[in-house]
C-alpha cells in the first residue's frame, strides 16, 4: 500500500505545519508560566491573550468571553452542568436539547436528570435538522436552557442556529451551541446568532487534541468549573496550555481566513462523492444535502455491515469511520443514524467519509473507485443481501 488516505476529520484532523511551527517555541525557550512576572512568563503570558483575542475575533466575540479548556467535552459540560446550577438557584430546572447531540451533551443532560433537572429531547426528524417552531413550542416559563449542536458530527447536518438564537432571546432562554464541528467551517457570529455560549476543540479543525474553548456571553457568570489559581479569571483554574492554545488560535485564524474557499473545495469533492456513490444500488445518504458541513458524507448500503465495509477499506489504506468514533466498537447503532429513523438494520451499515485541509480529488477518484467494489464484494455472500434484491425484506425508514 503506498499511501494513506485519512478520510475521518469528523474525529480529528491532522496538526497543520503552520500550527505546530507557532506551537514549538513554547515548549522549549518560551515555556514560561504565564502566572509569573519575569519576562519569559510575560511572553506566554502575551502569546495567551493574542490567541484569546483572534479566536475572539473569528466568532466577531470579545477576548474576555474566551475561556480556555481541554477541549470540547470539558466546554460543553462546564456550559450546560453551569448554566442548570445557576438557573436551578431561580426555580427554572427544564432544559431542551435534540435527540442527536455529542455524548458530552447526551451523558451531561443524563447526569441532570438523576439531579431532578427535567429534559426535553427535540426530534430532528428524517433530514437531521431541528425545526424551530417545535422548538419554540417546548419552551416553558421554568426552561433555564437550550443546547443544540451547530453542525452534527455523524451525519454533518447543520442545524437554523440564527433562528433558533432568536427563539431564544425572545423568551428570555439561555442558548449553548455546541459548534465543534462548525468552528472553521462556516461563518459563525455570536452576536448576530443570539448565541449566548459556544463550544469549540482545537483538534477538529487542524489544531492540537487536548484543548477548546468556551465562549460565555459577557454578564453571564457561570459557576467556576474548576478551583485553584486564578487563571481564567479563577473561573477554570489550572496552569494554561499556552502552546495548544497558540496552536489552536493559529489553526482557527488559518481557517477562518480562508473559510469561504475551503467550503467551495470541500463540498465539491463531497458532491462529487455522494453522486457517485448514490449509483450503488439501494444506496441511501442520510441526514439534509442542503444544510450539510462541506466535507460530510455519510451514507448507507443496504445489505451491507458498516465495520466490514471499514476494514475493507483499512486493507486499502483508506481511514474512515460508520457512525461517530466515540461508539464505534460497540455494537450498538448510531444513536444520530436511529434518530433519523433508519431502522436499525440500517443504521449499522453506514459509512462517514469526512474530508480536510490535507485531502484532494484525487482521494476522491480513489474512493469512487474502491467503494463500489467493496459494497459488491460484500454483497456476494450476504445472505440479507438475497432477501433485499427477491423483495423478501424491506426496511421501513421512518419519514416524519
Ligand atoms: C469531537 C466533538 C466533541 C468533543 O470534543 P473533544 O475536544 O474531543 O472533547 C464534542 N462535540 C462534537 C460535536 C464533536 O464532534
Amino acid at each position: 500500500m503506498d499511501r494513506l488516505i485519512y478520510v475521518d476529520n469528523s474525529a480529528t484532523t491532522p496538526v497543520s505545519p503552520e500550527a505546530l511551527k507557532a506551537m514549538e517555541p513554547y515548549f522549549i525557550e518560551g515555556f514560561g508560566n504565564a502566572s509569573s512576572l519575569y519576562s519569559v512568563g510575560r511572553k506566554a503570558k502575551k502569546a495567551l491573550e493574542e490567541a484569546r483575542a483572534s479566536i475572539a475575533g473569528c466568532f466577531n466575540a470579545e477576548p474576555d468571553e474566551i475561556y480556555f479548556t481541554s477541549g470540547g467535552s470539558e466546554a460543553d459540560n462546564w456550559a450546560i452542568k453551569g448554566v442548570a446550577h445557576l438557573m436551578a438557584k431561580k426555580g427554572k430546572k427544564h432544559i431542551i436539547t435534540s435527540k442527536f447531540e455529542h455524548h458530552a451533551v447526551l451523558h451531561t443532560c443524563a447526569v441532570l436528570e438523576k439531579e431532578g433537572f427535567e429534559v426535553t429531547y427535540l426530534n430532528v426528524h428524517h433530514n437531521g435538522i431541528v425545526r424551530p417552531e417545535e422548538l419554540e413550542a417546548a419552551i416553558r416559563p421554568d426552561t433555564a436552557l437550550v443546547t443544540i449542536m451547530y453542525a452534527n458530527n455523524e451525519i454533518g447536518t447543520i442545524q437554523p442556529i440564527p433562528e433558533i438564537g432568536a427563539i431564544c432571546k425572545k423568551h428570555g432562554v439561555l442558548f449553548h451551541t455546541d459548534a465543534v464541528q462548525a468552528a472553521g467551517n462556516i461563518h459563525i457570529d455570536v452576536k448576530a446568532q443570539n448565541i449566548d455560549m459556544l463550544s469549540i476543540s482545537a483538534h477538529k479543525f487542524h489544531g492540537p487534541k487536548g484543548v477548546g474553548a468556551l465562549y460565555i456571553r459577557k454578564g453571564i457568570i457561570l459557576p467556576n468549573l474548576i478551583e485553584g489559581g486564578a487563571q481564567e479569571k479563577g473561573h477554570r483554574a489550572g496552569t494554561e496550555n499556552v502552546a495548544g492554545i497558540v496552536g489552536m488560535s493559529v489553526a482557527l485564524k488559518n481557517a477562518c481566513d480562508h473559510i469561504d474557499e475551503k467550503a467551495a473545495r470541500l463540498s465539491k469533492m463531497r458532491d462529487r462523492l455522494i453522486d457517485g456513490l448514490l449509483k450503488i444500488e439501494r444506496s441511501h445518504i442520510n441526514g439534509d444535502r442542503e444544510h450539510r458541513l462541506p466535507g460530510n458524507v455519510n451514507m448507507c448500503f443496504e445489505g451491507v455491515e458498516g465495520e466490514s465495509l471499514l476494514l475493507q477499506l483499512d486493507l486499502r489504506g483508506v481511514c474512515a469511520s460508520s457512525g461517530s468514533a466515540c461508539t464505534s466498537g460497540s455494537l450498538d447503532p448510531s444513536h444520530v443514524l436511529l434518530s433519523i429513523g433508519l431502522p436499525h438494520e440500517i443504521a449499522h451499515g453506514s459509512l462517514r467519509i469526512s474530508f480536510g485541509d490535507q485531502n484532494t480529488e484525487e482521494d476522491v477518484d480513489f474512493l469512487l473507485q474502491e467503494v463500489p467494489k467493496i459494497v459488491n464484494y460484500l454483497r456476494s455472500f450476504s445472505p440479507l443481501w438475497e432477501e433485499i434484491k427477491e423483495g423478501k425484506v424491506h426496511f421501513p425508514i421512518n419519514y416524519d
